[in-house]
């Protein structure tokens, strides 16, 4: 545990970018060895919005890395944040709790947030548009968001009160998770279903990329399924009636074009068809 530790305290940027860039490429070939959906789509063109997303993701959160640094610093010298308040634990309880408490936080909490505030949904919603989810979906965010979901982490960070390099874990637990759950493959469906009592699996995760509520107000989970579950956010639709995108931008050039998809989070406001 202490050498993951002491890795994950100083991991270099280029090996957080490696291990992007490296799960995206084992995905992207199994899933074009055997993808669940024949989207028929253009996968390379696809592909090119989505980093663009990515990229951006990356730059945002370059730039504001600084703050969250620091903000990860001052908790553990101030002795500031819930991991801090809670009796000593031994290491690997320590960190599980920490990633648990980190995924509850900065990821559930504001995911949830996210479709609940109608302006933080107009620029969440460009990762729902997405009506060919395959393992690129997975950071297709739009710039605008990537500063909300900085924002809630720095604060998830604060109130955990966790140390940096627990943020890098999570956050390299969470990139290969989330290129996974969006990627377009299809395990066996018990076994989908028994990882979906732990953590957020495949069916699990597309159930939220369906085009219509509730079922896209639902598992907001991020790594851990534990949190819709416990908060009734959870949800199972067949995987094979599934359809991804969302109702108010179903139209190809709406979803499938970056400078639309840019500016979707300034136009007026529309109102999804059917209502909870
Ligand atoms: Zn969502
Ligand atoms: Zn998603």
């Amino acid at each position: 545990m202490n050498d993951i530790i002491h890795y994950f305290e100083s991991i270099p940027s280029s090996h957080r970018a490696l291990i992007l860039a490296g799960g995206i490429a084992i995905f992207w070939l199994i899933e074009s060895a055997v993808p669940f959906v024949k989207f028929g789509y253009n996968k390379v063109q696809h592909a090119g919005i989505n980093i663009f997303f990515t990229l951006t993701t990356i730059i945002v959160n370059f730039c504001l890395a600084v703050i969250l640094v620091n903000a990860a610093q001052w908790a553990v010298d101030n002795g500031f944040g819930l991991l801090n308040w809670l009796p000593e634990m031994n290491i690997w309880l320590f960190t599980i709790v920490g990633l648990l408490l980190l995924d509850f936080i900065g990821a559930y909490l504001a995911h949830l947030v996210e479709h609940k505030v109608k302006f933080l949904w107009r620029f969440h919603l460009i990762h729902h548009t997405d009506t060919w989810i395959d393992t690129t979906s997975g950071n297709r965010h739009h710039p605008g968001e990537s500063v909300i979901r900085f924002v809630f982490t720095t604060l998830g960070v604060l109130i955990v009160g966790s140390p940096m390099w627990m943020v890098f874990l999570y956050q390299t637990l969470s990139v290969v998770a989330t290129q996974f759950t969006h990627a377009n493959i299809a395990l066996p469906k018990q076994l989908d279903k028994l990882m979906s009592y732990f953590l957020v699996s495949p069916d699990m995760h597309k159930v939220h990329h369906h085009y219509v509520l509730p079922y896209t107000d639902s598992n907001y989970g991020n790594i851990f399924s534990v949190w819709d579950r416990l908060f009734g956010t959870f949800k199972t639709l067949d995987r094979e009636k599934i359809v991804y995108g969302v109702d108010t931008h179903m139209k190809l050039k709406e979803h499938n074009d970056l400078k639309n998809l840019l500016s979707i989070p300034f136009q007026k406001h529309r109102s999804p068809d059917i209502e909870n």
